[in-house]
Formats: structure tokens, sequence, C-alpha cells
């Protein structure tokens, strides 16, 4: 186990012999990119396509990842967590990929249907590869020849910003088997049960972290730190990420 934390927003790397869980970059606001890669197969999937995620992919340094992602899971509709999507599937699309693809995300998840949607729509007539989506319910599973994933709703408000009406929105945390190996991931979400179950007795839980302080009930969109790292110890080995990321002034 190797754990590496120079920075708030990542990278962040957590390997044993099954898998290796890389993150990137991670801050609220602006993107998280988790990419779970199998040690025997070389397979890949990503939990959240934040902005940025095909250059974090080619920062990995091989362009093998074109033919080795399995998997997409998005926890959620907002921007910072599949922001990246559109440029992804257009990178495969100019490399010719031709393996079949799945793309996984919360029913009703409106954001990332209409980017998937409108990708497929602008090049259905070129299109190397075939992709599909599919819309996860709570306790709700998708297993690939790779990856195994169950999805387990949570409690994350949505328009609180641009209306201040704080409703939930489609929201779900993700647990994946790879091997005999459980990494489990919040996506965004308040403390809530949905929260609990996905991080009980994983071998790695990452953990949304995103304010500092815990701020009154009525206003719980995100985890504070004390939050994740209490749920953390639900987990065997847990690692926080979606911080605030520090702006010089
Ligand atoms: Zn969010």
């Amino acid at each position: 186990m190797e754990m590496n934390e120079q920075s708030e927003t990542g990278p962040f790397v957590w390997t044993n012999d099954e898998v290796e869980v890389n993150v990137p970059f991670s801050a609220a606001g602006v993107s998280t990119v988790i990419i779970l890669t199998s040690s025997f197969t070389g397979k890949m999937m990503l939990l959240d396509v934040g902005d940025g995620a095909l250059r974090d992919l080619l920062e990995k340094g091989s362009i093998q990842f074109v033919h080795d992602l399995d998997l997409i899971a998005i926890t959620h509709g907002h921007f910072d967590h599949m922001g990246g999507i559109h440029s992804l599937l257009g990178f495969l699309r100019m490399m010719k990929r031709s393996e079949k693809m799945h793309i996984l995300l919360p029913v009703d998840c409106i954001e990332a249907i209409e980017a998937i949607r409108g990708f497929r729509n602008a090049y259905k007539e070129t299109l190397p590869f075939g992709f599909w989506y599919h819309e996860l319910t709570d306790r709700s599973g998708f297993d690939t020849d790779f990856f195994k994933v169950k999805a387990f709703e949570v409690e994350h408000f949505g328009m609180e910003n641009a209306t201040d009406q704080d409703l939930l929105m489609p929201a779900l945390g993700y647990r994946v088997r790879v091997g005999d190996t459980t990494i489990a991931y919040t996506g965004d979400t308040r403390i809530c049960a949905g929260a609990e179950e996905v991080v009980k007795e994983a071998d790695l839980a990452i953990i949304e972290a995103t304010r500092k302080n815990t701020p009154p009930p009525e206003r719980r969109v995100h985890l504070s730190e004390e939050e994740a790292y209490d749920l953390g110890k639900l987990a065997k080995e847990f690692m926080v990420v979606h911080r605030i990321p520090e702006v010089k002034k």
C-alpha cells in the first residue's frame, strides 16, 4: 500500500496486488477524476469524469487507455464530476477505438445524459466504437468482465446556488469490485445511510470532504472533514478528496 498526499488536490495513489487507484486531480467546483486500473488485465475504469479527465489519462504516460478503458461511472450531474465526458469521447473517436464501452449514471441524471446524447447525435454516422449509458437506481448493479459495480443512492443537493432552493438531485455512490478488492466512492453527499453503506468494510473508501467545518444542519450539501474521517472509520482504509481549492488572492 502506498499513500501519497503532497497536495490537497492530488495526485493520490493507492495500490494493492489487484488494483491501482489513482486520483490525478480532485477539487470541489473544479473537477474530480478517479482512475482504477486492474493489475492483472490492465483494464481501466473511471469514477467521475471531470474537466481534464483526458489530459489526466494522457499524463499517465501511455495511449493504451484508448483501448483499455472499460467502464465509466458518473456519480451525479454537477459539472465538476462529468464535464470531461465530451472531450474523452471525442479523443476515443479520433483514435479509432473499436472496443465497446459502458457509462453508468444515476437515473434521470439529465446533465450527463444530454452530454452523452449530444455527442452521439453529432457523430452517429462516424462512431468507430459502440457505447451505451445505463441509468442506475439505489442498489442496482452493473458488471463487466473486469469490474463489478453496485450503486447506492446518496443525498446531495443540487440547485442551491442558482435558485437558493435546496433540491435533492439524482446522486449515487459506487462500490466497485476488482478481483477480491472493493473500492468505494461516495461521490458528493451529506451524511446519510447510503454513504455509510457505500464505504462499509471497503478495502479503500474514497470520500469527499468539501467542508473544513460542519455547517448548520439545514444546509448539508457536502461532508465536512470531520464527517469524512468518521465515515472513513467504517472502511479498512480511506482517502479524502474533493477539497475546496486554495486560490491566491
Ligand atoms: Zn456535487
